[in-house]
């Protein structure tokens, strides 16, 4: 690890994800960015100068590197050349092309995180600091799970650690693109996914395999959140009234409850702009919202929705995952509780 132990991480892809892992591990007192990628001199390379951050070429070829110069940015070299500096990669880069940088990381000998665009069978190992941050301590790699299978772990977790048992059908109502994506869609069209289950309920069990889930999706043209609607069957004599579960959340770290026909705040465009009110960077989210007046107990079944902003909930799950593997901090409540206090230090008006 780097010098006085301040953990030196790298981030290979500075786009939507990555730019925003970036300032978090700024942020942090216990790790900084000794750089970030670009494939090439475009608009993103301005906001890493601005930033303060080095900028290095996702790739090794001399041209390419060459490139920045020309368009008048300081490139400090290939991935290569960041990795040499590095204790942890975080890979941003779009889903599907981990496999090969996996190789590059693991010959440079620097730990490495993946996002939820991998897929569990190529990192071996998966990641929500709720579900399992212990069992991550010191390994080599993992992948912070995607956007939607965080957001199922924030809620479902805390249920199961009381109930010991637990029974899930949900469906994931997606945003089609990100707010910055031009090329995606649908834009007047609900697309399903032919493919039952859909990924997001198994993968939870890649992080929590006690979790019995099942899910399906479908794509709706909004680029702002996700919406879950979820039902839970929970075991006899779980104890718990709608109240009770509601209280659960509150107290669960990184998920805000809030009463939609109370506050006015009952669809997703009004979540997004209670994010911008309270001054969060780019008016992001990164807890789960769950509208408390959406929630349900009715025998041993529990109905719910939850709202879910894409671009940010696993952007603090990335820096808990740095500590995991890095061995620094073995209690998965500490180190959320470090990453939010550090991170709301550039949050909220
Ligand atoms: P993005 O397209 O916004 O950013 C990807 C960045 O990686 C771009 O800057 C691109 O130029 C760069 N890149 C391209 N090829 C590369 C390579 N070979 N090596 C390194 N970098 C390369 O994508 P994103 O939305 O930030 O997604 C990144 C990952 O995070 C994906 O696995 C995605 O599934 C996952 N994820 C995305 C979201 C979301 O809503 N955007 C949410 C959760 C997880």
């Amino acid at each position: 690890m780097g010098n006085n132990m301040t953990i030196k991480v790298a981030i290979n892809g500075y786009g939507t994800i990555g730019k925003r892992v970036a300032d978090a591990v700024d942020a942090q007192t216990d790790m900084e960015i000794v750089g970030v990628t670009k494939t090439r001199p475009a608009f993103g390379c301005d906001l890493a100068v601005r930033k303060n951050f080095p900028i290095y070429c996702t790739y090794d070829d001399a041209g390419k590197i060459a490139a920045f110069a020309e368009a008048g940015y300081d490139c400090h070299g290939g991935l290569s050349d960041l990795l040499a500096v590095a204790d942890i990669v975080v890979d941003c880069s779009p889903g599907k092309v981990g496999a090969a940088n996996k190789e590059k990381y693991e010959a440079a000998g620097v730990k490495w995180i993946f996002q939820g665009g991998e897929k569990h069978a190529m990192t071996g190992n998966s990641y929500t600091s709720s579900a399992n941050h212990f069992e991550n301590l010191n390994c080599n790699g993992t992948r912070v799970v995607s956007c939607n299978t965080t957001g199922l772990s924030r809620t479902l977790v805390p249920l199961y650690s009381h109930c010991g048992q637990l029974k899930v059908e949900c469906t994931m109502i997606r945003r089609a693109a990100d707010p910055g994506d031009s090329n995606k869609g649908p834009i007047n069209a609900i697309k399903p996914v032919l493919h039952v289950p859909s990924h997001h309920g198994p993968d939870v069990m890649t992080v929590k395999p006690e979790i019995e889930i099942n899910s399906m999706a479908v794509a709706v043209p909004t680029t702002l959140m996700h919406c879950h609607s979820i039902v839970a069957t929970l075991p006899e004599g779980h104890g718990l009234t709608t109240e009770s579960v509601i209280e659960m959340w509150r107290e669960s770290p990184r998920v805000i409850v809030m009463n939609g026909a109370q506050t006015g705040i009952s669809t997703t465009a009004e979540v997004m702009e209670f994010a911008r009110d309270i001054g969060r960077k780019w008016g992001d989210l990164h807890e789960i919202f769950v509208w408390e007046d959406g929630v349900k107990l009715d025998g041993n079944t529990l109905y719910y929705f939850q709202a879910i902003h894409q671009e940010s909930d696993v952007i603090p799950e990335n820096v808990d995952a740095i500590r995991a593997l890095m061995g620094t901090e073995s209690d998965w409540k500490t180190s959320v509780a470090k990453t939010d206090a550090a991170i709301s230090l550039y949050n909220n008006l």
